[in-house]
């Protein structure tokens, strides 16, 4: 048995993990941190460069977020933004790329048009783009072979800003800077233990026990960052138990070139992670992603079966999981979407119909051009609230009171990493009776330093003529 013991210890090293280690390590004055991973190198799940779409979601073209969830979210991604920019290795963390929602048909043009009216005061660097500005971005987009598509497009969209990051290079460039900042402190220990797997946390009067295979370490305070397996872990400690959990599976197809930036679609209300998009993997040169399709699969871990039991452990059916599955089947458009989705695994008939999807984008795609990207694509573990009877769509977490705090991660919550980290640094600080260097914290990260820089711009209307 180790004797180890922490002030905190962190649970999982994917971007939310590493994120709080970094701020805890950096902005306050806890001294004995600790985080345990079970693979043997940060990020290997959901963070993994290749598992999620690797978008800085700002807020401005995510036609699902109302202006307060976007302007929260734009928050988050400034927080991500200062840091990567400052780091030595930024060209391989952070990248700009052009970015746009496409409207195709009457009525997604008009909402995009009332859309930019509300947000480009907020957004100055957001543009309404006619079909011929679009296709000085993104020709293959606006045109279809020698002419412009027919059908009406419109699209809102910005052509200089921060648009992708590789949250794996973020995640270990985040334990990196807190090995760096710790070394430079004789009182600060960080240790990082690696091919961990916690079994069970106990409470012990004022601390937690957490058991790992042969070793025990002891804590007075705990975050659990570990995607789906926060869950597993916050019911068996008696936590959590009004909800359950939905794993949505995103799968991706390549095809040759056609696009520069990032192009989304103008989301359907009713099924918020639906609407596909393209852009550039940042990892694979040359080639264009198109995704994710969304299914449901009944493992917290994607290619990774043996978490199987784990799901059935979390997601304790019964009557009011039901409710809410049966609310979701019973409204149409989603019934047809997760048939749809289903088809889409299926080798032959998957690229037929996926070619659909993608032609809203590119007119010209042909079968021939798409690739079924294997091994691509995590898993989104959703929330169900079993109280409310419903799917929650953003990022959850588990409050205990008691210095216990368990994350669950779905979309943006790549984006939304140092912001998580801080809420849960505030909740950790005030138990252990620590204090934050508010002042670095401000100045490092939360500055607004694209906003000083144009604060006389407002929203531009562009037109290719
Ligand atoms: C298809 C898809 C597309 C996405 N696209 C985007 C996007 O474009 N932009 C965006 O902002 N977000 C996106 N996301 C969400 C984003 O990828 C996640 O929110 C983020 O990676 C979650 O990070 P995490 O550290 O919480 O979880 P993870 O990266 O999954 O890390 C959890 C860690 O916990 C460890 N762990 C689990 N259980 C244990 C245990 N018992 N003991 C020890 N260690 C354990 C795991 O090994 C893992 O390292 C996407 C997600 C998916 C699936």
């Amino acid at each position: 048995m180790s004797d180890s013991k922490y002030d905190l210890l962190i649970i999982g090293a994917g971007v939310s993990g590493s994120a709080l280690l970094y701020l805890a390590t950096k902005y306050t004055d806890i001294n004995n941190i600790g985080v345990i991973e079970k693979y043997a190198a940060p990020a290997r799940v959901n963070s993994l460069s290749s598992n999620n779409s690797q978008t800085l979601h700002c807020g401005d073209i995510e036609t699902n977020y109302t202006l307060e969830k976007a302007l929260k979210v734009q928050r988050a991604a400034r927080m991500l933004r200062n840091y990567a920019v400052a780091q030595p290795d930024a060209h391989h963390i952070i990248f700009k790329y052009p970015k746009m929602v496409l409207g195709v048909g009457e009525a997604e043009c008009q909402l995009l048009r009332e859309r930019f009216e509300i947000f480009s005061p907020h957004y100055p660097e957001l543009m309404l783009l006619d079909k011929k500005a679009i296709a000085r971005i993104e020709a293959n987009v606006a045109m279809n072979g020698d002419s412009f598509r027919e059908d009406e497009i419109v699209a809102l969209g910005s052509t200089d800003e921060y648009t992708a990051v590789n949250f794996e290079a973020l995640s270990r460039s985040f334990v990196r800077q807190a090995q760096i900042e710790a070394a430079k402190m004789s009182n600060k220990t960080v240790d990082i233990h690696y091919n961990q797997y916690v079994d069970h946390i106990n409470v012990d009067g004022d601390e937690f026990i957490v058991e790992t295979k042969g070793v025990c370490y002891r804590t007075r305070s705990l975050v659990a960052c570990a995607g789906g397996h926060s869950l597993k872990l916050a019911h068996d400690m008696g936590f959590g138990h009004n909800y359950s959990v939905l794993p949505i599976a995103g799968s991706y197809y390549f095809t040759p070139h056609v696009l520069n930036g990032k192009v989304y679609t103008v989301q359907n209300d009713a099924l918020p992670f639906a609407a596909i998009h393209g852009d550039p993997d940042v990892l694979v040169p040359g080639e264009t992603r198109f995704g994710p399709t969304a299914l449901v699969l009944p493992i917290l871990e994607r290619y990774n079966f043996k978490t199987l039991p784990d799901f059935f452990q979390v997601f304790r059916f019964d009557r009011r999981v039901a409710k809410v599955l049966w609310d979701l089947l019973r409204v149409k458009d989603i019934r047809n979407y997760m048939f749809k989705n289903m088809l889409f695994e299926i080798p032959l008939i998957r690229k037929l119909l996926f070619l659909k999807d993608v032609r809203k984008i590119i007119p010209s795609l042909k079968l021939g051009d798409l690739k079924f990207a294997s091994k691509v694509g995590g898993i989104r573990p959703q929330l169900i609230d079993k109280d409310n009877g419903k799917l929650l769509m953003g990022e959850a977490k588990i409050e205990t009171g008691i210095g216990g705090i368990f994350n669950m991660t779905p979309s943006p919550g790549g984006t939304s990493c140092l912001e998580n980290a801080e809420i849960d640094l505030r909740t950790i600080v005030q138990h252990l009776g620590a204090d934050i260097d508010e002042a670095a914290l401000q100045k490092d990260l939360l500055l607004d330093t694209k906003k000083r820089e144009s604060d006389d711009f407002s929203g531009t209307v562009i037109t290719g003529s």
